[in-house]
């Protein structure tokens, strides 16, 4: 479960000369303005929208925006507009975008990383491949000659590629003994689209 919500913030104040509509008092009455905002785990995510009150620093009433005079009204158009959304509301998406850029960097590094380790092919290395949609399993690196690479396939399947760590826990024993030839530049291929989304090498 997400936990999420709206909060809210102080983001101006202006002394009103205006008397106070509860007890009268002049130049007793503060006008606030706040900014809401969306959070998810307590992290700003983004502003929603403003509100206002007045508060009486005299008999302390407090006016919400919803009531305010017509005097008032204008008073709060002014400060609300004059007020900055502080740029720390945006954490939350501006982490998203750190996330994601982040992410595709490493997702590049890894690309090359494997396409190195395909081109240089050694007995041992583990492939882990994704046959279909929601269909995985590994293959394993049995030798290599010049060009070609003579894969085991995998007896196992899983249907989430975080189930592969259970296949590898299986061993040498479930690779199927009949290797099958690729070129490593059909296998490169098969990491450009996707196919093999993880490589292994002790
Ligand atoms: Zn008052």
């Amino acid at each position: 479960m997400i936990f999420y919500g709206t909060k809210s913030t102080q983001i101006g104040t202006e002394n009103l000369f205006d008397k106070c509509s509860n007890c009268g008092t002049q130049n007793s009455m503060e006008m606030l303005v706040f900014q809401k905002y969306a959070h998810v785990y307590w992290i700003p995510f983004f502003p929603i929208g403003r509100t206002g009150a007045t508060h009486c620093s005299n008999c302390k009433q407090v006016v919400q925006n919803k009531e305010f005079t017509e005097n008032l009204k204008a008073s709060y158009s002014n400060l609300k507009s004059g007020s900055k959304t502080p740029v720390w509301m945006f954490s939350g998406l501006a982490l998203i975008a750190l996330l994601i850029t982040w992410g595709s960097v490493v997702g590049k590094q890894n690309d090359k990383k494997y396409a190195q380790l395909i081109m240089s092919a050694e007995k041992g290395d583990i492939y882990e491949v994704k046959l279909d949609y929601k269909q995985y399993t590994l293959l394993k690196v049995d030798k290599v000659l010049g060009d070609t690479v003579f894969v085991l396939l995998n007896q196992y399947e899983t249907n989430k590629s975080r189930g592969l760590s259970d296949i590898k826990r299986k061993g040498d024993q479930a690779f199927i003994q009949e290797p099958l030839p690729m070129l490593k530049t059909e296998l490169k291929t098969k990491l450009e689209k996707g196919e093999i989304i993880g490589i292994d090498r002790d």
